[in-house]
């Protein structure tokens, strides 16, 4: 099988969205008048962003579904999104599966597949998506504020404990490894609470480095610092059942989370609360953004935990 027959079985369909879909040598996307087009890329590598043994079809949903995620943290809705793969050989199975996620995924997000690449090559899997946003009111890092709460949605940490639990360093039960493997695998992009939270929160970003490593963007973008409170922080009866180091690692420093990180006034409380209820997303306050820069983890005792031990998640880090 040929790379144009390739895209014609897997990754070709009556588009859904007219006029947008695949077949010209670019894709031609207009946004409605008043829109901005907000752009994100993410790249997945075997071996470095997920395991050889992730099921086709998880692997195709996670792909689209990191790359959502960004437009989420932007607060913009998704329209759209390109797709180039590399892979060794032209496996059916592979690809049916793999195919199968991925337009589950953009079907429920309501956009198309308008362009991409294929190539034989290591498995490699780069998604550019498109969002649009009304002009100004992105949500962006750089908007904290000193006295905004600091709230995540969803919780945090399965996807990392179930990392230790492939990498043998801790025995999950069979439910917590369902559990915990599906958010490492299926990770939920929580587009529809960034759209909710536009004239609401002063900053968002999506934690997919790690709670501290991503918060730690917000503040340096925003001038300003924060202090959290390691006992609010939400997570799985799984994860609570940890030790207590385990637990910081995945809570702190956890990385593929996929869950929003924002911030909003005070006086915003009903509001994030509305916004929650309409996007069906649970949202927690864990902390404070603050004048003084830094960050403190407080734990249940009133101590600061010591996060040297604790970084973010950087591929290129020795
Ligand atoms: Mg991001």
């Amino acid at each position: 099988m040929g790379e144009f027959d390739l895209i014609e079985r897997w990754f070709t369909r009556t588009p859904r969205r007219s006029p947008l879909g695949v077949g010209d040598d670019c894709a031609l996307l207009q946004p409605r008048p008043g829109q901005q087009l907000a752009v994100s890329t993410d790249m997945l590598v075997e071996g470095r962003h997920f395991l050889s043994t992730v099921q086709p079809r998880r692997l195709g949903h996670k792909a689209l579904a990191v790359n959502l995620s960004d437009l989420a943290a932007c607060g913009a809705q998704p329209l759209a999104f390109t797709l180039a793969l590399s892979m060794p050989r032209v496996d059916e199975h592979f690809l049916e599966g793999f195919a199968g996620g991925l337009w589950a995924l953009a079907d429920q997000a309501g956009i198309e597949l308008v362009g991409g690449d294929t190539t034989a090559g290591p498995l490699t899997i780069s998604i550019t998506v498109f969002g649009e946003v009304p002009a100004g009111q992105a949500l962006l890092r750089s908007g904290a504020r000193p006295g905004d709460d600091i709230w995540v949605s969803g919780r945090l940490g399965d996807a990392r404990l179930a990392l230790e639990a492939f990498r043998g360093r801790v025995a999950l039960d069979g439910e917590g490894w369902t559990q915990t493997r599906r958010a490492m695998e299926c990770p939920q992009p929580r587009c529809a609470l960034g759209v909710e939270l536009r004239g609401v929160a002063h900053s968002a970003i999506d934690v997919s480095d790690g709670l501290i490593g991503d918060l730690r963007h917000v503040l340096q973008r925003s001038g300003v610092g924060a202090v959290i409170e390691e006992q609010l922080l939400p997570r799985s009866a799984c994860v609570a059942s940890q030790a207590l180091d385990l637990q910081r690692v995945c809570l702190l420093t956890g990385g593929d989370d996929y869950e929003l990180l924002f911030t909003a006034s005070p006086q915003k409380r009903p509001q994030v609360m509305r916004a929650a209820e309409r996007s069906e997303t649970p949202v927690t306050r864990i902390g404070t953004i603050q004048v003084e820069p830094g960050l403190l983890v407080w734990d249940g005792s009133g101590c600061s935990v010591s996060l040297n031990s604790f970084q973010a998640f950087d591929h290129f880090a020795a």
